[in-house]
């Protein structure tokens, strides 16, 4: 029985899992190739950067202007 190892006096406690948290940002992907990088035009529509589809559902507002 000397060969004989206990593995929970050899391994280090195992560290607690972290929090679940919920993501402090909406994200957006492209649906059509799943990149998550997009361009902005000056005209304010926003386009994937990878494969140029229009994404529709990210608005841009100018905060300024709507607090007048
Ligand atoms: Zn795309």
């Amino acid at each position: 029985m000397k060969n004989v190892i206990r593995l929970d006096d050899y391994r280090e406690p195992r560290r607690p899992a972290r929090e679940p948290r919920v993501p402090d940002a909406p994200r957006f992907f492209c649906l059509n190739c799943d990149t998550d990088q997009f361009k902005l035009y000056a005209s304010g529509i926003v386009h994937c950067a990878a494969c140029g589809a229009l994404i529709r559902n990210v608005e841009v507002i100018n905060l300024q202007e709507r607090r007048r």
